[in-house]
């Protein structure tokens, strides 16, 4: 699937490199060169560099309340969404996959069932 999409934006004049790293971003008078690893270098005009989603976390002093967040910023938590400080819950993108709207809505309902109620209503669950 990839390689198809790969020829059809090639003539739509995108280039994709795969299994490509970078080892060095060079600025220059008229916009960017990106040194690749393989040796291969790639000008542009300029460069957008997409890392993925992490979470806000590195300022909420987690520390102070025993916690600590993984190497993205995300909190571990269990099937009701609490963290290792069973008073402290995490629901949507800080709690990692699946990273969508629609689980984040979820996620924070069944905490508040919980939270309200003592238990998660089963058919959220
Ligand atoms: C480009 C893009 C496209 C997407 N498309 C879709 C899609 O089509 N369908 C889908 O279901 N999902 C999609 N998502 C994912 C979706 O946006 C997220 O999963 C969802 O917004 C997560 O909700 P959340 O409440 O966990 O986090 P967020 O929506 O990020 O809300 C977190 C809030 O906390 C605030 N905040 C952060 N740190 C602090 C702090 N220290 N103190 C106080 N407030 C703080 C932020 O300002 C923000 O308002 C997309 C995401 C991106 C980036």
């Amino acid at each position: 699937m990839s390689d198809s999409l790969s020829y059809h934006f090639w003539n739509s004049g995108v280039v994709i490199r795969h299994n490509e790293e970078s080892e060095k971003i060079e600025g220059v008078d008229d916009g960017v060169i990106i040194h690749l690893k393989s040796g291969k270098k790639v000008n542009a005009d300029c460069l957008l560099y997409a890392n993925g989603r992490t979470g806000n976390t590195d300022s909420l002093a987690l520390e102070n309340v025993g916690m600590e967040a993984d190497g993205r910023g995300l909190l571990k938590v269990n099937s009701i969404y609490q963290t290792s400080q069973p008073h402290i819950y995490a629901v949507g993108d800080v709690s990692g996959y699946p990273s969508l709207a629609s689980a984040a809505y979820d996620q924070g309902h069944i905490t508040a069932q919980v939270i309200i109620k003592g238990e998660a209503s089963t058919h959220l669950l």
